[in-house]
């Protein structure tokens, strides 16, 4: 698999081209402030009711509502959550988008599942930062970038491909290294990464060692500090080095403990789970469930969010972060909603 930098995009592509970003949150945010200091004409698109518009004026952003935005663009990044996407994109921006514009994404699935339909003369791109908005813009501004991976669902105007790599490297990603791909699979590792690993499996995993450790008489401050506040400096080390740098960096015991006990918590089980996952996804049955609970006002988004919310890993967290000021407890959501 070819990886690919800065000097393979041609930075010409997107001068003389305005963008519109459409959204002002996690990504939107990111994407806005990378494209301007990258010299790329930005405008931002929402709805006056929103508590966006003020950020993206108080940035010195050129805000309008979505169709004005889209009227004016030559190319248009669509980051509204992906449940809000399809009506947004056939309200506001199916009929009013310029002839031969050129449509971007962050996520394929509203293209992927069918949920978005667009003209047949836009070209449809894909640029997806491995990483939540507010890393997209400090590492950016450090001087570095995310990588990302891009693809191309429609290419009307023969030159799709080289937008999104000069789009990509205009939000830092060539920095990082750009991976060419498809909607299918930008749609389905994204899916399952953040269901089975990321999120979901790493949330369960830490929740179900705190309860292991508080139902076997231990204090869940220690629980705490044990499962959750660690996994940070264990995960930089993956991150920085691979899992030889992690096991280099950790005692012999700790290293004979993964490789007795790992495999004991994380089973041939847990991987058949993990396909079913996968399954899932492919199949569109974990679409149509993420699309209905959106269409249903979000009931279990919400009933979940309040029992998460209860666990005891979040009372003592609260706690004992509130203790360790410079770990800045919701700095993260904060800047990521600038
Ligand atoms: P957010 O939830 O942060 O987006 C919120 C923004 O969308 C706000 O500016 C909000 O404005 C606006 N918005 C919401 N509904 C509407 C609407 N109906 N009309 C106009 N504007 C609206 O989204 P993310 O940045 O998390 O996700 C955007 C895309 O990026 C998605 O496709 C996602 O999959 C993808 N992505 C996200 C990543 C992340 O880290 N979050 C990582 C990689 C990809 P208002 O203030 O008016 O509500
Ligand atoms: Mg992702
Ligand atoms: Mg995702």
């Amino acid at each position: 698999m070819k990886v690919l930098y800065d000097k393979d995009a041609d930075p010409a592509m997107l001068r003389a081209r305005r963008v519109a970003v459409i959204g002002y949150g996690s990504q939107g945010h990111a994407h806005a402030l990378n494209l301007r200091d990258s010299g790329v004409e930005v405008v931002v698109g929402l709805r006056e009711e929103g508590t966006s518009w003020a950020k993206a004026v108080d940035a010195g952003f050129k805000v309008s509502g979505v169709r004005e935005a889209v009227a004016d663009a030559d190319i248009v990044m669509l980051l509204v959550p992906d449940e809000a996407a399809a009506t947004v994109y056939r309200r506001d921006m199916h009929v009013a988008m310029r002839e031969g514009a050129t449509l971007a994404f962050a996520h394929g699935f509203n293209i992927h599942y069918g949920q978005i339909v667009p003209r047949s003369d836009l070209d449809v791109i894909l640029v997806a930062p491995k990483a939540p908005g507010h890393t997209v813009r400090s590492t950016y501004t450090a001087g570095g970038g995310v990588p990302a991976l891009v693809a191309v669902a429609n290419d009307h105007s023969g030159t799709a491909r080289e937008i999104a790599l000069a789009y990509a490297t205009a939000i830092g990603c060539g920095r990082a290294g750009v991976i060419e791909t498809s909607f299918v699979e930008e749609t389905e590792t994204d899916l399952f990464g953040e269901q089975a690993v990321l999120c979901g499996g790493a949330v369960e995993l830490v929740k179900a060692g705190f309860e292991t450790l508080v139902e076997g008489g231990y204090a869940p401050e220690m629980a705490y500090f044990e499962c959750l506040h660690e996994l940070k400096l264990i995960v930089d080390l993956l991150y920085e080095g691979g899992i030889g740098t992690m096991n280099y960096g950790i005692s012999n015991n700790a290293e004979f403990g993964e490789y007795v006990s790992g495999p004991r918590v994380v089973t041939a089980q847990t991987k058949a789970a993990m396909r079913e996952v996968l399954n899932d996804i492919r199949s569109g049955a974990y679409a149509k469930q993420f699309i209905l609970e959106s269409q249903a006002g979000n009931p279990t988004l919400h009933a979940r969010r309040r029992l998460a919310a209860a666990h005891p890993i979040e009372e003592v967290g609260t706690r004992l972060r509130a203790m360790m000021p410079w770990i800045s407890a919701g700095a993260l959501v904060d800047r990521s909603r600038n």
